[in-house]
């Protein structure tokens, strides 16, 4: 099979007949073999009617699962991704603001320049709040700089995968946001951007507030972490916990040694705990302690990890 579509959708009834019907069209032109999964992640509408409809009408190209109650876009895409037998992986918005015609050129794109991954990019946005332009764009400058990926729009729903990208990456949480970064933290770095267009909502609203702006830089901060140190944690608290811890012994050392010529020559000295000093010195060596053991616990947590040996082998003879 060519394409695999993943759809995960909340609340979407609306637009998927038509979404549906604008797919069919476009694979049918460019003579793809495909199959569209969609995800219904615990909606509250008649989406799983409707999808339930379209199956009933199309049996051979529609796969779909419904969640119990709403779990989030990222466990959606996980298990589409799971379910996914196409060669090219898709994921697209359930709202039509993705436009199904833009998958063949992605295809190729991603076909013809042997990418691992092609990222839409919204580059003129239609969005109902305001919140989404400015805050994207700093948002999208900030992922840029901390992943080393140069992508316009890192959260676009709209993407295409090598197969092979989505069944060795681990979509959870909501790392929805934060695929690219995932696969090229898996090693597949080939990542490309084409330019999409985007179209506003034409049922329904967003499902998703100011909050993703929080959630996703402490996301970023721990995938981040998870890449540098997650398999070495010791490398980074046992570090800077000892750094610390010596500051902190040195400059007590230091004051006892102080203290104790002093009263050698019979100079009169403040006792050592009137010193601020002391009290810096103290802090220093409680938080290297800390982290250390901090370190040491992840360390320990980290050996125990089931994932602790999962490589990814790409050729074996
Ligand atoms: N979505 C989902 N689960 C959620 C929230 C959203 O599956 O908990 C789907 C939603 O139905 C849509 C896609 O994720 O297909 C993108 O959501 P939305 O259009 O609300 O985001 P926006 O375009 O405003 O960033
Ligand atoms: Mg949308």
């Amino acid at each position: 099979m060519d394409i695999s579509i993943v759809i995960p959708l909340y609340n979407e009834a609306e637009s998927l007949p038509e979404l549906f019907k604008r797919i069919q069209a476009v694979m049918e032109q460019n003579g793809f073999s495909f199959e569209v999964i969609f995800v219904d992640d615990g909606s509250k509408d008649d989406s799983w009617q409707v999808i339930t409809e379209l199956k009933a009408a199309h049996p051979e190209v529609i796969r779909a699962l419904k969640f119990r109650r709403n779990y989030g876009k990222s466990p959606a895409l996980y298990c589409g991704f799971k379910k996914a037998e196409g060669d090219v992986v898709f994921t697209m918005d359930a709202d039509l603001q993705d436009r199904p015609e833009e998958l063949p050129e992605m295809y190729r794109m991603l076909k013809d320049g042997g990418y691992d991954l092609i990222s839409g990019w919204k580059k003129k946005r239609y969005d109902s709040k305001i919140s989404k332009n400015l805050p994207s764009k700093i948002y999208n400058a900030t992922a840029r700089k901390i992943t080393g990926i140069k992508l316009h729009d890192m959260n676009c729903g709209l993407k295409a995968y090598r197969k092979d990208v989505v069944k060795n990456i681990e979509v959870y949480g909501e790392m929805h946001r934060y695929i690219p970064y995932l696969a090229k933290n898996a090693g597949y770095t080939k990542i490309g951007e084409k330019v999409v267009r985007h179209q506003k909502r034409k049922f329904g609203e967003s499902k998703f507030g100011l909050s993703r702006f929080a959630h996703g830089y402490l996301d970023l901060m721990t995938l981040w972490f998870l890449s540098h140190f997650g398999k070495r944690p010791m490398h980074f608290f046992g570090l800077v916990g000892s750094l610390l811890f010596l500051l902190g012994f040195i400059a007590v050392v230091v004051l006892g040694a102080m203290k104790i010529s002093m009263l050698n020559q019979g100079i009169p000295f403040r006792l050592i705990t009137d010193i601020s000093y002391f009290y810096l010195a103290l802090t220093c060596i409680l938080l290297g302690t800390q982290l250390f053991l901090a370190g040491f616990l992840a360390e320990m947590i980290s050996r125990n990890a089931s994932e602790r040996n999962n490589y990814i082998i790409d050729q074996e003879l």
